[in-house]
């Protein structure tokens, strides 16, 4: 049987993301999808830009969180691993100031990132450092998605956010599409002196 969409989604009123056992989560498939205001998140309000517009805190953060299981072959006479994993995708944008034209602009965000769930900090610090597709953090049977998902924005937030064209800039500081800023040609005119101007000039400095 496919869950309807219905069954898959859980909101934030029907749905504690701020606390909920990641690891029973994770072995039972567990999915949430939903929208968090930027308003409840804090972290991402605090990086917001001043003179954004007041919507700026409307906007929605867009999830997905899906937790599954990877049982790892087991050695002979050894019961098989069981690892948890989590993934989590966030889409939805941030407004920030424009390092450019110092303007407020509302920076699209998009992550998609893999978890491994590790019962301690002893079992997540023995990890090799090998995948970098995979973040491995501690889990809790008090997990904070809502961290977590803030977490991700956080850290796909620009250190450096620009638009791709400034709207106030002056047209002589506007950067082409391969990035490298375009001088503005000067007019022919203004490169050679007319025959007429040269005469002109003559006239002036001759007494
Ligand atoms: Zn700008």
């Amino acid at each position: 049987m496919t869950p309807s969409t219905a069954n898959v989604t859980a909101n934030v009123a029907d749905f504690d993301l701020r606390e909920i056992d990641i690891f029973a989560f994770c072995r039972k498939g567990g999915s949430a999808e939903g929208e968090i205001a930027v308003r409840d998140l804090p972290r991402i309000l605090a990086e917001t830009a001043e003179d954004a517009p007041a919507t700026a805190a409307d906007e929605a953060i867009r999830y997905t969180v899906q937790g599954f299981v990877q049982e790892d072959a087991a050695e002979p006479g050894t019961a098989a691993v069981q690892r948890l994993f989590l993934d989590v995708t966030t889409a939805g944008r941030v407004w920030q100031d424009c390092q450019r034209c110092l303007a407020a602009f509302a920076e699209p965000i998009e992550t998609d990132m893999r978890f491994e769930i590790m019962a301690s900090e002893e079992e997540a610090d023995a990890v090799p450092d090998e995948d970098e597709d995979v973040d491995v953090i501690v889990g809790s049977r008090r997990f904070s998605l809502l961290a977590l998902i803030e977490d991700e924005v956080l850290l796909a937030m620009p250190v450096a956010p620009k638009h791709a064209v400034c709207p106030t800039v002056h047209e002589s500081l506007v950067t082409g599409a391969d990035g490298e800023v375009e001088p503005e040609a000067p007019p022919e005119e203004e490169k050679r002196p007319s025959p007429f101007a040269a005469l002109a000039g003559l006239k002036t400095t001759k007494h």
